[in-house]
């Protein structure tokens, strides 16, 4: 058999298991045959592993408007390098992408720079201002994959519960930034013995707890009306975003047992970072919601192992040096952090605490895909070859420096990782090839 691109001895893991070493041979954007044959593009995979590519539900890559801190390209690039074939961008921009045209510029752009695809999420409201609703059926029509006010947290509760309405409606999905904007007041880290021993203003886990509690009621609300004609099974119209608590996560867990159609994601920094961190008053670590205890990312890790939490959201943050320089009130929230999510997942998770390694895969690449709706990418004869081959043997520390993002700073700076992404494939054509940044 003749195809485009063969990688020789590769072994093989997706969502569903490890599957042994082959030769994958890729012709007409999809696996050919696992069995070898010719190709133009011989590459040698001996010691990598080649998983489907991974997709990330939530990052900011700024564009429109703030190109400062990071554009498409320069974010695009940062995802191939971290083996993302697939970003949902945040609609917190400047303007706000709350239109059909701006959804279709973003796409059509990120189309032309040819690295990872690009799927914007839109405003749930015009503005983000938490008034009025944006116009659902447009924006999915130009390409919108969810809609949400991500960086405000959505107030109104009746607009809220109008928008999943909407949403369950045209087939998209809702994603909130869960905070009590009340109970979390000016705070800039977790309230806790820290932030306490500090004396910086403390945001409360409760914050978080009590939002998503408002949330499922009104998802409960809406399913028991006629907001729910549209719903596919299996599908999730509710999602919270970057849940960082123990108690958030005990609250989710009940309603997904009562068959609520809600889904989570976490973020790396909350899977490997705690508020103690703080301790240094360094604002690298500033981030909302905030890093919070080590209990707390016990109980993550559980809940991503037992399925309780969806997906991987790297919630990719990125800001100039200058202002990520400010002090602990003054700086704002958010990290860099698309290119070393997996490797830093890998290493901490699969190395040190022998999490399943498949497991952690589904969770970068089935999981989010299924919240959307996108079927997922399997390593099978015919399936679609958006793929990355990764080193789980290649230790190199986290050199900020690096970056192909526009933020060259990082929290996990000179961590020693493994797992690092060396090729990554979208539908048959490589996006990245690690010797031509390195
Ligand atoms: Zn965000």
């Amino acid at each position: 058999m003749k195809g485009e691109i063969l990688i020789k001895n590769a072994k093989l893991v997706d969502g569903r298991g490890e599957h042994g070493q082959a030769d994958v041979l890729i012709g007409e954007g999809r696996i050919l045959s696992l069995s070898g044959g010719e190709a133009s593009t011989v590459l040698d995979a001996t010691g990598k592993v080649l998983s489907p590519g991974f997709f990330d539900p939530h990052a900011h890559l700024r564009e429109p408007g703030q190109e400062v801190k990071e554009d498409l390209q320069s974010g695009l690039a940062a995802a191939v390098r971290g083996g993302y074939t697939d970003v949902v961008s945040m609609p917190n921009t400047t303007p706000v992408v709350d239109s059909a045209e701006i959804v279709r510029a973003l796409k059509e752009k990120a189309a032309r720079l040819g690295r990872a695809r690009l799927h914007p999420a839109a405003a749930l409201t015009q503005g983000q201002e938490g008034k009025v609703l944006s116009e659902a059926r447009l924006l999915r029509e130009a390409g919108a994959v969810m809609l949400t006010d991500d960086g405000r947290t959505n107030e109104d509760a009746g607009v809220l519960a109008q928008g999943l309405q909407y949403a369950a409606s045209w087939g998209l999905l809702v994603s909130v930034h869960a905070e009590d904007a009340g109970l979390r007041r000016g705070g800039v880290m977790n309230e806790g013995a820290v932030s306490f021993r500090l004396g910086l203003p403390g945001n409360t886990g409760y914050a978080e707890a009590a939002r998503i509690a408002r949330d499922l009621e009104i998802l409960r609300y809406v399913m028991e009306g006629p907001g729910a004609r549209g719903l596919q099974p299996g599908r999730s119209l509710l999602h919270i975003q970057h849940l960082s608590t123990r108690r958030g996560l005990e609250l989710l867990r009940q309603a997904k047992q009562a068959g609520l159609p809600v889904s989570t994601e976490v973020g790396p920094h909350h899977l490997t970072l705690t508020d103690e961190h703080l301790e240094s008053l360094n604002p690298i670590y500033k981030v909302a919601p905030p890093l919070r205890t080590q209990a707390d990312v016990e109980a993550l890790m559980e809940g991503l192992l037992d399925g309780s939490i969806d997906c991987i959201g790297t919630d990719h943050a990125p800001h100039t040096q200058d202002e990520k320089e400010l002090d602990m009130l003054r700086a704002p929230f958010g990290i860099p952090n698309i290119e070393v999510c997996w490797p830093l997942l890998y290493t901490e998770l699969v190395g040190k605490r022998g999490f399943p390694l498949p497991t952690l895969i589904e969770r970068f690449t089935d999981g989010p895909r299924r919240l959307l709706g996108f079927s997922p990418v399997h390593l099978i004869e015919g399936g679609e070859a958006s793929l990355v081959l990764w080193s789980p043997g290649e230790e190199r520390p986290v050199e900020p420096h690096t970056f192909a993002s526009k933020a060259k700073y990082s929290p996990w700076a000179g961590w020693v990782l493994r797992g690092w992404p060396s090729v990554t494939l979208v539908e048959g054509c490589i996006v990245y090839l690690q010797q031509e940044n390195r």
